[in-house]
């Protein structure tokens, strides 16, 4: 296990910016980690949110599918816990900000997130898959339109989806929920061009999410984590940034920066 006084070295830092810069296909993929800096408790462990409300059902998709009006009347009343608390005043951290950056800059060509925390879009990030969805969306369920919560109106529960009159329900997938299918496909289509996966604030241990930067190792790519501690996902990564990801990532997008303007000038 790291030390918390552990930090990536200047050395570290710039051997992975080459590996990025040399890198034909870069993709990222997030998880609770990166959050933590703006806030947002994990859902495991100490002071997780799971520790202290309880796990959801694992079968969270077929209650909602069972009575949907239920489920909905059971949000309304929950929109006020101190569960949402943390969502509704999070900004992004430094680390987000980070990672947009490498994405205006060219570099970054794919994004995805396990968070459904809405902080990559809000730091700027456009390729963007979120696999469990984003809180402040609802999605249909049977035309996979997503809408502003803000948007929908709730005279009648469930209330019918404007453009297809189907299901509609909050975009965060529930367990025993499949991925959205059109999330699912951008995913796939990214990694499978990946050559290089920056792997931040995740142990990457869950599926699907940890299939993707699997395989593209598998496939002879790079694997860069950036993450406080060694996780699962350590041994298997070619370069290992130490430190927390609001610190770690934007040294590593600045290497790139001056990387990229030396190679050019
Ligand atoms: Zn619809």
């Amino acid at each position: 296990m790291a030390s918390k006084a552990e930090r990536a070295s200047d050395a570290v830092i710039i051997a992975a910016a080459r590996a990025i810069i040399s890198a034909d296909y870069v993709i990222g993929l997030t998880g609770a980690g990166i959050s933590v800096e703006s806030g947002i408790p994990p859902f495991r462990g100490p002071g997780g949110l799971w520790t202290k409300y309880g796990e959801p059902p694992m079968n969270g998709y077929q209650i909602f599918l069972a009575d949907p009006k239920k489920a909905w009347e059971d949000r309304i009343r929950r929109q006020n816990d101190e569960l949402w608390g943390p969502l509704r005043v999070a900004e992004p951290n430094p680390g987000h900000r980070a990672l947009a950056e490498l994405e205006a800059m060219g570099v970054l060509r794919f994004l995805i997130t396990q968070n459904v925390d809405d902080l990559h879009r809000q730091a700027g990030q456009s390729a963007l898959a979120e696999i469990h969805g984003n809180w402040k969306l609802i999605r249909c369920i049977e035309c996979g339109a997503r809408f502003r919560a803000e948007d929908i109106r709730l005279e009648t529960l469930p209330p019918p989806c404007p453009k297809c009159e189907g299901l509609l329900k909050s975009d965060t997938v529930a367990f025993g929920e499949p991925i959205p299918p059109d999330v699912l496909a951008q995913c796939v289509d990214h990694a499978a061009r990946a050559d290089l996966v920056i792997v931040a604030g995740t142990s990457a241990t869950v599926y699907p999410a940890a299939g993707f930067a699997l395989e593209v190792k598998q496939r002879g790519g790079i694997l860069i984590e950036a993450n406080l501690y060694e996780s699962e996902i350590t041994p298997v990564c070619d370069m290992s940034l130490r430190g927390p990801t609001g610190e770690v990532l934007p040294r590593l997008v600045a290497a790139v920066g001056e990387l990229r303007r030396a190679r050019l000038s």
